[in-house]
């Protein structure tokens, strides 16, 4: 077995003990005293859908920058598909971030870009042959029910309309994994039920799926697990949980 092949079979063994997501002890702070993050462990398995909810300041983003490694942990073990993100050499975190989709509140569209470049895009960057980027587009974008828009710049479209967007780009690599921070964030009930029917079917074709929101009445309709942020600290985590106001 070579050295890579070896570390590979060490990565899957370590998510089948202690998932695709792994916190140990994590704290997190910005500045000398006040944790954003204060001594969280948890352990997401692969095809897991799980909501991170918590009031404004709890730190649900600083966990999500973490996963994405924008952020390393002031103490303690953060461990995504496998690899510890303490020692992640900065040359292979391109190559790490390829296995995580990410969307966010505010979309980050590519203002001057239609909506086929948008997606395209995320393919070109990770250098994805032309023949496979004609053929990947068209399928994802009819996959987020916009097919007939790929013309469109974003300007044009809903905001229900460019999240799909946002979602057809993190999904477009095959991510093992998809992050939300706060995706509904900026959508009326209707789009956000879209939104969140999509992040359903993405998750049962395999991808394990993270969304931080606030959207309380989505969070107890859907019956998922739910880990609740306060002050930093996980204070509840629940199979078909629901959501604690604490407002
Ligand atoms: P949430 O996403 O749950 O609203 P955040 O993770 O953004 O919470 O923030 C958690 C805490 O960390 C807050 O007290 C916030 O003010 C602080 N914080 C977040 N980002 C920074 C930063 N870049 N510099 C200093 N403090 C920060
Ligand atoms: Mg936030």
């Amino acid at each position: 077995m070579t050295r890579k092949e070896k570390k590979r079979q060490e990565r899957e063994e370590f998510i089948k003990e202690n998932g695709i997501i792994c916190l140990n002890n994590v704290s997190k702070s910005y500045s000398e005293g006040n944790a954003a993050l204060d001594n969280v462990s948890l352990n997401i398995y692969p095809g897991e859908f799980v909501f991170i909810v918590g009031t404004s300041g709890s730190g649900k983003s600083t966990m999500i920058k973490l996963l994405l490694r924008e952020l390393v942990a002031t103490s303690g073990s953060v461990h995504v598909m496998g690899f510890d993100l303490k020692k992640l050499p900065r040359r292979k975190i391109p190559q790490f971030r390829r296995c995580l989709g990410v969307v966010f509140q505010d979309f980050r569209l590519l203002k001057d870009r239609n909506v086929y470049e948008n997606v395209a895009f995320a393919q070109r960057i990770v250098e994805t042959p032309g023949r496979e980027i004609r053929r990947n587009v068209p399928t994802i974008l009819a996959t987020v029910g916009l097919a007939g828009k790929y013309k469109s710049r974003p300007r044009q479209l809903s905001g229900g309309e460019q999240q799909r967007v946002a979602l057809a780009r993190a999904l477009v690599n095959k991510p093992s994994i998809l992050l939300a921070d706060e995706p509904t964030g900026n959508l009326d009930p209707n789009n956000s039920w879209e939104i969140m029917k999509l992040l359903e079917e993405i998750n049962a074709s395999g991808t394990t799926v993270l969304v931080v929101t606030h959207n309380s009445e989505i969070v107890n309709a859907m019956r998922k697990r739910v880990i609740t942020l306060k002050q930093g600290s996980i204070v509840s985590d629940e199979e078909e949980g629901a959501y604690i106001d604490e407002d």
